[in-house]
């Protein structure tokens, strides 16, 4: 019998091993090592969210999270490798090596704290730092398929909302009333999508009505958490179908209004995106590194450009020049939305205003671009720019080909003169490229 993740059941529905396909094998020895030591100790602990819904989906968990009865300090008095990290609420790491065993103490549901100062004029919970047990710690979780509990006393999975029946049938429901469940923290809309995308699951439609009323909610959450959240929305190896689902529920909108703008005027910048993501999925696939800064450069690059020109015609400055004063104030524009540290926003800026430099490739200082510290990024960017037809596929092979070359060849395709040869030459016969935009 299912249960549904509006009704609630205070008995759990337990599945044994029998039933469910979570094996011991699936899981990481450490987590396995903190759950026996714990209930050793007389404790309840279980293995919840994440690691066991993709463990059933067979998607091979890498992170662990425990929960528990015993409190953060009574979890560091059993573990020596034992941290207690958080302020609104604490939670205990447990560490083995490189890996984060991540102990939470069962939490009540915000619902149970039914005191008005717990909430914003908009519903969002403003506090939810109560001890409650697991059939209250059930109640908080997000989707069904994010509430099973998995015990290693006999193997068996807890399930208060029917959490394995949706799993089952792909879908994704938000326990409690989505309404209220969105208001309370608007974020959840973003971890519908993600997980959606991870998971090739349905969005239950109750929660995709919501999920249109609320989207301007965002607006609310702090920018920090919207890019923590943008990072495993757009870095964790599905961000193009991760793009076409917030754009189909109309979030993508809310958290980047510029982009927005230019996405739904220009169709080549679209195709532009829509190969940056397919790219960055591509690296995440092999294994390869990723870093926010570049996605970032692309979802700007339209409203950057735009900006530029007006700023060259208002002041004479170079390409370069208005390039990065226009990332600068596109990039000040969105921290209200998405803060987005420092260290990714300078070289953003740097990747940008370094593209029209690609157009140059005559003399010693368009040589030197090879050398700059941003080259191999800008040159990712162009080659993208190359592949969407808005850079010169020659000037694209060009610098490809010049990466791979002896320094007798570099030089001769950049046609430095030799320095007997250039006193010869009058300067003033030199052919020069005027830089374009691309
Ligand atoms: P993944 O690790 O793949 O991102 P996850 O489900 O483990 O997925 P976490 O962010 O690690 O996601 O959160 C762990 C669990 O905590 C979730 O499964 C869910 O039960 C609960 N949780 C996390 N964020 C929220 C939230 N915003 N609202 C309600 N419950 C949440
Ligand atoms: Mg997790």
């Amino acid at each position: 019998m299912k249960n549904s993740g509006n009704s609630r059941s205070d008995a759990p529905q337990i599945i044994t091993r029998a039933d469910h396909n979570v094996s011991r094998n699936e899981i990481s020895k450490s987590a396995l090592k903190v759950l026996y030591r714990l209930n050793k100790a007389g404790y309840q602990a279980f293995l919840v969210g994440g690691c066991v819904r993709d463990a059933m989906l067979n998607l091979h968990p890498k992170d662990f999270d425990v929960a528990t009865n015993a409190t953060p300090e009574e979890v560091r008095a059993l573990f020596g490798n034992c941290r207690l990290i958080g302020r609104r609420f604490r939670l205990a790491h447990v560490r083995f090596g490189r890996e984060i065993i991540e102990v939470a103490t069962f939490r009540a549901a915000a619902i149970h704290v039914d005191d008005d100062s717990e909430h914003d004029h908009e519903g969002r919970i403003l506090r939810d730092n109560v001890y409650g047990t697991i059939d209250e710690d059930v109640w908080r979780r997000d989707f069904t398929c994010n509430a099973l509990y998995y015990t290693t006393t006999d193997f068996s999975i807890w399930d208060f909302v029917g959490g394995v029946a949706d799993v089952e049938r792909k879908q994704l429901v938000l326990i409690g009333d989505p309404e209220v469940r969105l208001r309370e923290d608007p974020v959840r809309m973003l971890r519908a999508i993600r997980f959606a995308a991870k998971l090739d699951f349905t969005i239950d439609p109750p929660v995709v009505e919501a999920i249109h009323h609320h989207a301007p909610l965002l607006a609310n959450v702090p920018p920090a958490r919207l890019f923590d959240e943008f990072l495993k929305l757009f870095q964790t190896g599905h961000a193009e179908s991760t793009f076409i689902l917030l754009w189909q529920h109309g979030l993508f909108q809310e958290m980047f209004p510029a982009t927005t703008e230019e996405l739904e005027n220009d169709e080549i910048f679209a195709g532009f995106v829509r190969a940056a993501l397919q790219n960055t999925d591509r690296r995440v696939a092999a294994d390869k590194s990723v870093t926010p800064m570049f996605l970032l450069g692309v979802f700007f690059w339209a409203p950057v450009k735009k900006l530029a020109a007006i700023r060259r015609s208002e002041e004479k400055m170079t390409e370069a020049q208005s390039l990065s004063l226009a990332s600068y104030d596109i990039v000040a524009a969105q921290q209200r939305r998405l803060s987005i540290p420092r260290r990714f926003t300078v070289p953003m800026r740097e990747m940008l205003a370094l593209q029209p430099r690609f157009l140059q490739m005559r003399g010693k200082r368009a040589m030197k671009l090879l050398e700059h510290r941003r080259f191999r990024a800008a040159y990712d960017f162009m080659i993208l720019l190359a592949d969407v037809g808005q850079v010169d596929s020659e000037i694209a092979q060009f610098w490809t080909d010049v990466q791979t070359q002896s320094a007798t060849e570099r030089a001769a395709s950049f046609q430095m003169d030799s320095p007997s040869k250039k006193k010869r030459r009058p300067r003033s016969r030199r052919r020069r490229r005027k830089p374009q935009a691309s």
